[in-house]
């Protein structure tokens, strides 16, 4: 500090000094412009989209809220099926989340007994597991959805599930507190 006291009593040494800290400056400047920004999505900005008639039974709309850059890779999306409808048998190459948020719903693997789902449940389904999900037969179902895609493929998709297979005439009592 001494020294450069000494050095700024110098008019070159302190112009040289001056314009090197407004140099520094503008490099901050640029570099703080140049930092990622975040991206806000308002709600209602993003168009629901029907779910293929090929992959789902009845009506599901899919909100597909979580599709990051690179690198950041899982997918998330909100999907709102209405009573009976359900997905098409599937599979998901690098497994799934489901998180319900209202009404009521079912889950099965293949194979293995079909389950009551309802608000709050999380399940995970294993990679590459045949599995499907949707509401039951007399309420609607909404669950949160998250999977990594894996070669730029998130689900793969096969047969419907039948009415048989879905039993429409079954029902399961399950919590209504975040039904909507
Ligand atoms: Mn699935």
């Amino acid at each position: 500090m001494k020294n450069l006291m000494r050095w700024l009593k110098y008019p070159p040494m302190a112009l040289l000094v001056g314009v090197s800290i407004g140099a520094g400056a503008i490099s901050v400047l640029a570099a703080d412009s140049e930092k990622p920004q975040i991206t806000l999505m308002r709600a209602g900005s993003r168009p629901l989209i029907d779910g293929p008639a090929e992959n789902f039974t009845g009506k599901a709309r899919i909100d597909r809220q979580v599709r990051p850059d690179d690198p950041s890779r899982p997918m998330g999306s909100m999907v709102y099926f209405e009573p009976g409808a359900r997905t098409a048998w599937h599979s998901h190459p690098l497994g799934q989340t489901l998180i319900v948020v209202s009404g009521c719903g079912w889950v099965q693997s293949e194979g293995g007994p079909k389950k009551m789902i309802q608000p709050g449940d999380v399940i995970w389904t294993p990679p590459d597991t045949r599995h499907w999900h949707g509401a039951q037969a007399s309420v609607a179902m909404a669950h949160y959805a998250i999977a990594e895609p894996l070669n730029g493929v998130a689900a793969q998709w096969m047969e419907k599930v039948t009415d048989e297979q879905y039993g429409a005439q079954e029902q399961t009592k399950c919590m209504t507190w975040m039904t909507n």
